[in-house]
């Protein structure tokens, strides 16, 4: 993998020149598009999202607006908290993350959280504007077992406080994803992270392909898919289009679309990395809403480090979601007052929950 600091524009006519101009039109949301359907799209290649990645940057922008603006509410964003039931001591090997038993980082290996403490987390996040409450669990995989029981007690009661309900506990089930759905689970999370090809490099402990199981499960389940990825890990920008080509080659496309920027922590393998390119950000962003219109594209880690300025173009440029609240499973994250000033800048509300 290379840095991300290669020229966009040098192939961009070239690259558009051999897309079909109206399959091109169709999947940005143009006034040529008959109807919504139409820009859903799932036959992506990795030189077709290049080329939309690729445009002078205030036609992307526009492009991923004008999309936006067909499938969303202008001035809405979805809140949504994410608390870490099971923190540290993980046998995984992903290299951005502090969790990691792997590496040596000032987060540590702790008990599962009780639902009570859960539950009241849940209670306080409502009561802030959250309506989407994520649980995450330091496991390379689900065990069946009082663990798991413990979590299927978790979002039971997330869902009776009329909140939507998300997991992310590692690989999964056909099994056990239906019990999270008898549950009431409205969503889980499993990230491809990054492309296929530079999967290799960051996590050794298991495969892309396994991820996808997981993702089918789910599917298949019932349960709404969540899966985006992380920017900044050394990835070239081709591997960042390989990503969102295989999540929107998804049918249907995931219900919601994480986009991460690297939280560089000591004492992962990742710690020295430059931090990522805002604009090189944003790029995805905005590419990300343009292949998946449905889709929520949930701006998510990284926004500590990130400027007011780039946040709000993220969201001009479709992202319609952020994290709310300090922590993000073990990283920081803006303080819920930050958060507010930002969405009054964006004139834009919280959006109202959905069950
Ligand atoms: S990202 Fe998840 S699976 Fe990977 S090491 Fe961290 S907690 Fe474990």
């Amino acid at each position: 993998m290379t840095q991300s600091s290669e020229p966009h524009r040098s192939a961009r006519n070239e690259a558009i020149s051999g897309l079909k101009r109206e399959a091109f039109d169709a999947a940005e949301g143009r006034e040529s598009t008959p109807s919504q359907d139409a820009a859903l799209r799932h036959d992506w290649t990795v030189a077709d999202v290049r080329a939309i990645h690729d445009l002078p940057f205030f036609e992307l922008l526009d492009r991923a607006r004008r999309t936006h603006l067909q499938f969303h509410g202008a001035s809405e964003v979805q809140l949504c908290t994410l608390l870490s039931v099971k923190t540290g001591g993980c046998p995984e090997d992903c290299a951005y993350c502090p969790q990691s038993s792997h590496y040596e980082t000032s987060v540590g290996k702790e008990k599962m959280l009780d639902e009570k403490q859960v539950l009241e987390a849940a209670e306080r996040a409502k009561a802030e504007g959250s309506t989407r409450f994520c649980m995450g669990a330091a496991w390379r995989e689900v065990k069946d077992g009082p663990a798991f029981d413990r979590v299927l007690s978790m979002v039971r009661g997330v869902k009776s406080l009329g909140l939507e309900a998300c997991c992310t506990l590692g690989m999964l089930s056909p099994d056990q994803a239906k019990r999270l759905k008898e549950a009431g689970l409205d969503a889980y999370n499993h990230n491809l992270d990054t492309s296929r090809d530079a999967y290799r490099s960051i996590i050794s402990t298991r495969t892309f392909d396994d991820r996808l199981a997981t993702l089918r499960a789910v599917r298949e389940a019932g349960i709404t898919v969540c899966s985006g990825g992380i920017v900044g890990m050394g990835e070239s920008i081709d591997d960042r289009c390989a990503m969102l080509v295989e999540l929107a080659r998804m049918t249907p496309h995931p219900e919601s679309v994480p986009i991460n920027a690297l939280v560089r922590v000591e004492g992962t393998p990742l710690a020295a990395l430059p931090p990522v390119d805002p604009v090189d950000f944003v790029r995805m962003i905005a590419t990300a809403r343009i292949l998946m219109p449905r889709a929520m594209v949930r701006l998510s880690a990284g926004r500590k480090e990130m400027s007011r300025e780039t946040q709000l173009l993220c969201m001009y440029a479709g992202a319609n979601s952020i994290f709310y609240g300090d922590r993000l499973l073990t990283t920081g994250n803006p303080d819920c007052d930050i958060d507010r000033d930002l969405l009054a800048a964006a004139g834009a509300k919280p959006m109202a929950p959905s069950v």
